[in-house]
C-alpha cells in the first residue's frame, strides 16, 4: 500500500486518483502527525511525502519514520514545490528519502518511479522470504543431525551395556561348567538370558524405526481377544517385576481386529515406562473398556510425571525428558514407535500427566469388527 501525505486536499485527491487508476492501493494523511500514527498501525511499501506542511515538515516526518522498525523497508519520495535548492534536496536524502521530486509534478515520471520502487520492494521482500526459509531449513538440518549424533551415541551405549553383561556371564559360566557346578550354571544362564532379551528388544526397536522411516512397517491384522492379551501381558510383567502390583480395571468383552503383536508392544511399552519412571512406588493401574465400537486402554502410574511443555514432545522421535535422562536408561523411541502403531490402526494415542504426581498413557482405536461390541 502507498501512503500519500499532503496538507492540500486537492493534491491528495488527484494523486490518489492517478495511483488508484494504476491499480495501486492508496491511503492518505493530511498532516505529519496523522502520517506517523498511520505508519505505526499499517505497513506501507512507499510513502509520498510533501515537504512543505505546517507543524511538522516532510523532513521531520521522514526522520521520525526512519526510527520505526516497522517502516525499515518503506521507501520515501519527497514532493516539493519550492525548495529545489541543492541543500534541500540533500536534506531530503539524508533524512531517509529515496527520491526527491519537485512540483509541478510530471505524473508519468512519478508513476514510473512508483512502479520501480514497488518492483524493487517486491523483489527484496521475496529475497528476504527466501533467505528466511533457507536459514530455517539449515537450522532444521543442523538440529536433525545433532539429534541423530546424540541418538547414535546413546544407542551404542545402551547396546553395549547388556552385551558387556552377557560377556561377563559367559566367562562365569565357563568357570562354573569346568567346576561342574550345575546350580550356578543355571543361575548365570538365566541372567545372560535376561540381558540377551534386553539386547533383542533394543535391536527390535532400532529396526522398527528404520521400518517406519522407509514406510515398511507392515501390520499383520487378525481377530483376537484384548482381555486375553492383557492377562498374558500382565502375567509376564508381574514375573519380571514382582514388586509392582498391576491392577486391571474393566473388561473389553470383545475381540478386536488388529496386529496383536504390535498392540502388545504398545501396552508393554506403556507398562515398562510406568514401572521405570515410578521409582519408590508399587502400584500401576491399567484400564480397559469398549465404547462406541472403540477400545480404550490406559496405563496410570504415580511416578515422576512430566511438565506440560515436556508432554508436548513425548511422542517425538528421540525425545527424552532432559532432566531425568541421566537417571533412567532409554533411547527415546518407544513412544514414537507406539504412536506410529496406533496411528496406523486408525487410533489415537495420548497422555495426561502432572509433574511429581504421575502419568497416564492411553490409546483409543476402532475395534474394526463387523459384529456388535458388548460393553460392560
Ligand atoms: P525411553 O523411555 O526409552 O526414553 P520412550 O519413547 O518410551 O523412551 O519415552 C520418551 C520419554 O518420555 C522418556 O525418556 C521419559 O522422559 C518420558 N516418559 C515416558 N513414559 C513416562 C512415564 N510413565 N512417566 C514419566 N515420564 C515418562
Amino acid at each position: 500500500m502507498i501512503l500519500i501525505v499532503d496538507d492540500t486536499p486537492e493534491n491528495l485527491i488527484s494523486l490518489k486518483k492517478v495511483l488508484e487508476k494504476n491499480n495501486f492501493e492508496v491511503d492518505t494523511a493530511s498532516s505529519g502527525e496523522e502520517a506517523l500514527k498511520k505508519v505505526l498501525k499499517n505497513s506501507y511499501v512507499l510513502i509520498i511525502l510533501d515537504v512543505q506542511m505546517p507543524d511538522m515538515d516532510g523532513f521531520e516526518v521522514a526522520e521520525a519514520i526512519s526510527g520505526y522498525s516497522k517502516a525499515k523497508e518503506t521507501a520515501i519520495i519527497f514532493l516539493s514545490a519550492a525548495n529545489t535548492e541543492l541543500k534541500f534536496i540533500a536534506k531530503g536524502y539524508s533524512s531517509g528519502g529515496l527520491d526527491y521530486i519537485t512540483k509541478p509534478l510530471d505524473m508519468n515520471i512519478l508513476l514510473l518511479k512508483v512502479k520501480t520502487f514497488y518492483r524493487i520492494y517486491e523483489q527484496s521482500r521475496k529475497l528476504k522470504e527466501m533467505q528466511e526459509t533457507l536459514l530455517a531449513e539449515i537450522e532444521f538440518r543442523k538440529e536433525a543431525e545433532r539429534k541423530k549424533d546424540e541418538f547414535i551415541s546413546i544407542a551404542s551405549h545402551e547396546l553395549k551395556t547388556p552385551l558387556t553383561s552377557v560377556k561377563g556371564y559367559v566367562q562365569l559360566l565357563e568357570r562354573s561348567v569346568i567346576k561342574g557346578d550345575t546350580a550356578t550354571v543355571k543361575k548365570h544362564l538365566e541372567k545372560a538370558q535376561i540381558q540377551l532379551e534386553k539386547l533383542n528388544s533394543l535391536i527390535a526397536d532400532l529396526l522398527d524405526i528404520s521400518k517406519i522411516e522407509s514406510g515398511k512397517l507392515k501390520l499383520n491384522k487378525q481377530e483376537f481377544s484384548i482381555d486375553y492379551l492383557l492377562d498374558n501381558v500382565l502375567e509376564i510383567m508381574h514375573q519380571s517385576n514382582p514388586t509392582f502390583k498391576i491392577i486391571k480395571r474393566g473388561k473389553a468383552n470383545c475381540n478386536i481386529f488388529a496386529d496383536e503383536m504390535r498392540i502388545e508392544q504398545v501396552i508393554v511399552n506403556f507398562l515398562t515406562n510406568a514401572i521405570k519412571y515410578s521409582p519408590g512406588t508399587e502400584e500401576i493401574l491399567i484400564t480397559v473398556n469398549v465404547k462406541d465400537e472403540q477400545v480404550y486402554v490406559a496405563v496410570k502410574d504415580s511416578g515422576i510425571g512430566m511438565l506440560p511443555e515436556q508432554l508436548e514432545h513425548v511422542f517425538d522421535k528421540f525425545y527424552r525428558v532432559e532432566e531425568t535422562s541421566q537417571r533412567f536408561q532409554g533411547l527415546g523411541i518407544g513412544l514414537y514407535i507406539s504412536s506410529e502403531i496406533i496411528r496406523r490402526h486408525g487410533g489415537e494415542i495420548g497422555v495426561n500427566s502432572e509433574y511429581g504426581q504421575g502419568s497416564e498413557f492411553y490409546f483409543i482405536m476402532p475395534i474394526n469388527l463387523k459384529t456388535e461390541a458388548t460393553t460392560n
